[in-house]
C-alpha cells in the first residue's frame, strides 16, 4: 500500500514512552491458571506457606490473579534504561533474502551482558529481596543466562548470591561460569553434596550430568536452610511473566507508534516466561475481544511439553520439595536425550502459558534442532546478530510463515521474540557446522516414565 508510513529498520521508544507498570494477563483471563498446590495436603499454597521460600512481594505477585497493572519500582525503571527500551527490528535484509511479501519484525532482547531477556525478571527479583532486608538469593542455572543476569542483578543492589548450575554445563560452559563469578556469585555444579537432596541424588544416580529440576531443588534447600536467604526463579513461575511482560508492552507500543497491527505473534517457551510476557498484551487483548492474533509457541520437538505433554499437575523439580503446579508437563522425571543442544529443556511450562494454550486462544508447534539451527545461520547471515539456539526456534517458525505467505502472496505481519544472543553456545552451532548435529524426537514409549511419574492428584 503506497500509504504505508516509512518503517524504521529498528523502532526505539523514548525513555518517556517505556511501561512504567507491569501487565498481569490473568486478571483478564476467563478460567484462570489452576493455583500452585502443597504437595503434602494438596490445598491451594498460601501466603504464609511460600514466604519461607520467595520474598513476600513476589510471593503477593505469584498469588494475585487479579490486579491487572503493577506499578515498576522506580528503582527498577532507571535499571531497566541501562538496557532498555530494546528495539523492535523490522528484518528487511531477512524479508528480502527470503523474497516474501510478509513483513517480519523482531523484538531484540539479548543487548546486554546476560545476553537475554532474563534480566528483566532478576532486577525485580534481586530488588524485592533487598527491600526486604535479606542477605542474598539462591537459584539454579542451566545453560547459565539466568544466573548471568541474576548476578549482575545481585551485584547492582549488594546482595549474596548462590547458583546451582546443573553439572553438564558447568563443565562445558566455563566461560559462563566465570561471567557469574566476575559478577559475585559463587557457582556450584549440580547434583552437589552441600545439600540433603543433592546427596541423594548423587547417592541414587552416581556420575549424574545433573538437570534443571534436580539444581531447583538444590538452589530451595538452601534457600529455605540458611537465615536471611530466599530462592528465585528465573521462568515459569507467574510473578516471572509479570516482569517479562515489559517485552510485549514495548512491542505494543512500538507497532501501535507506526499503526502497525501484528497478525502473528511467535514466541519461543522453554518454561513460558519470554513468551508468556511477549504475548501478554496482544492475548489480553484477543480475550477482551479487541483485536485478533494467531500466537504460536515454538519447543523443540525433543522436550515437547506443549504439544506431545499432559496437563496435570506435576513437580516443578527432581527432589520433589516445590509446590506441584497445574501445566503441560512430560514429568518431572523427563530428561531429554543427550543429542539436544538447543536449550528449552525443561520439562514442564508456566501455568498461565499452559492455561492459554488449553484455551486455545494460542498454537504451539515443535521444531527439530537441525532445522533451528539452519534457520539460525540464515537469520545470522542476514541480519547480523548471533541468535541463541532458544530463540531460534521462533526465528524457525516465522521463517516458515514467512514463507507460506510467499506462496500466498499475503502481506501478514510477524512478530516474534529475539530472546537472546548465542556467542556461548559455539559448541552447538559447531557440531552443526561440521554436520555433526543429530535429531531425536523421543517415542511415545520413550515418554512413558516421565507420565507414570506424575503425582496423583484430581
Ligand atoms: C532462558 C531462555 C529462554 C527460555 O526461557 P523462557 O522462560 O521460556 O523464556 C529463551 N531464550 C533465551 C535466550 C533464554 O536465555
Amino acid at each position: 500500500m503506497s500509504t504505508e508510513k516509512n518503517i524504521p529498520y529498528k523502532i526505539y521508544l523514548e525513555e518517556n514512552e517505556m511501561p512504567t507498570q507491569w501487565y498481569n494477563v490473568r486478571a483478564d483471563m476467563k478460567n484462570k491458571p489452576a493455583p500452585l498446590l502443597n504437595p503434602g495436603t494438596l490445598k491451594p499454597m498460601t501466603f504464609e506457606e511460600l514466604r519461607p521460600v520467595f520474598c513476600d512481594e513476589l510471593v503477593r505477585q505469584e498469588l494475585d490473579n487479579d490486579t491487572a497493572y503493577f506499578d515498576i519500582p522506580q528503582e527498577i525503571q532507571d535499571f531497566y534504561k541501562m538496557y532498555r527500551p530494546s528495539p523492535l527490528v523490522r528484518a528487511y535484509f531477512l524479508e528480502k533474502a527470503l523474497d516474501t511479501p510478509a513483513k517480519i519484525y523482531y523484538k531484540f532482547e539479548g543487548n546486554n551482558t546476560s545476553g537475554s531477556h532474563k534480566l528483566n525478571s532478576a532486577i525485580a527479583q534481586a530488588y524485592y529481596a533487598k527491600k526486604q532486608g535479606l542477605t542474598g538469593v539462591t537459584t539454579e542455572t542451566g545453560a547459565g543466562q539466568w544466573g548471568t543476569a541474576l548476578s549482575m542483578a545481585c551485584s547492582y543492589f549488594d546482595l549474596d548470591c548462590k547458583v546451582y548450575m546443573v553439572k553438564v554445563s558447568y563443565e562445558q560452559k566455563p566461560f559462563r561460569r566465570e561471567v557469574m563469578r566476575t559478577y559475585g556469585a559463587s557457582v556450584t555444579p549440580s547434583p552437589s553434596e552441600t545439600t540433603e537432596v543433592g546427596r541423594r541424588i548423587l547417592a541414587e544416580h552416581p556420575g549424574t550430568s545433573g538437570s534443571l529440576g534436580c539444581a531447583i531443588s538444590e538452589a530451595v534447600e538452601a534457600a529455605t536452610s540458611l537465615d536471611g536467604y530466599r530462592y528465585v526463579l528465573g521462568s515459569v513461575l507467574s510473578q516471572v511473566l509479570l516482569h517479562q511482560s515489559i517485552i510485549g508492552l514495548e512491542t505494543k507500543a512500538a507497532l501501535d507508534k507506526y499503526d502497525i497491527k501484528a497478525d502473528i505473534v511467535i514466541g519461543c517457551a522453554g518454561g513460558g516466561s519470554n513468551l508468556g510476557g511477549l504475548i501478554s498484551p496482544f492475548v489480553g487483548q484477543k480475550i477482551k475481544g479487541e483485536a485478533d492474533y494467531r500466537i504460536i509457541a515454538v519447543e523443540p520437538a525433543s522436550c515437547p511439553s506443549l504439544t506431545r505433554g499432559r496437563y496435570a499437575y506435576d513437580f516443578c523439580d527432581t527432589g520433589m520439595i516445590c509446590p506441584l503446579a497445574k501445566m503441560y508437563t512430560l514429568g518431572s522425571g523427563f530428561i531429554p536425550s543427550a543429542n539436544h543442544a538447543g536449550g528449552l529443556r525443561y520439562h514442564g511450562m508456566s501455568s498461565v502459558v499452559s492455561q492459554l494454550y488449553d484455551d486455545k486462544l494460542i498454537e504451539a508447534v515443535s521444531v527439530e534442532q537441525t532445522e533451528v539451527f539452519a534457520a539460525a545461520e540464515q537469520f545470522a547471515r542476514v541480519e547480523g546478530i548471533l541468535p541463541a539456539p532458544e530463540s531460534s526456534h521462533a526465528i524457525r517458525v516465522a521463517i516458515d510463515e514467512a514463507l507460506k505467505c510467499k506462496e500466498t502472496g499475503e502481506e501478514k505481519t510477524i512478530v516474534f521474540g529475539l530472546t537472546g544472543t548465542g556467542y556461548f553456545d559455539m559448541v552447538a552451532y559447531g557440531k552443526y557446522n561440521d554436520g555433526e548435529m543429530t535429531d531425536y524426537i523421543p517415542t511415545d514409549a520413550d515418554l512413558e516414565p516421565g507420565f507414570a511419574g506424575l503425582p496423583n492428584v484430581d
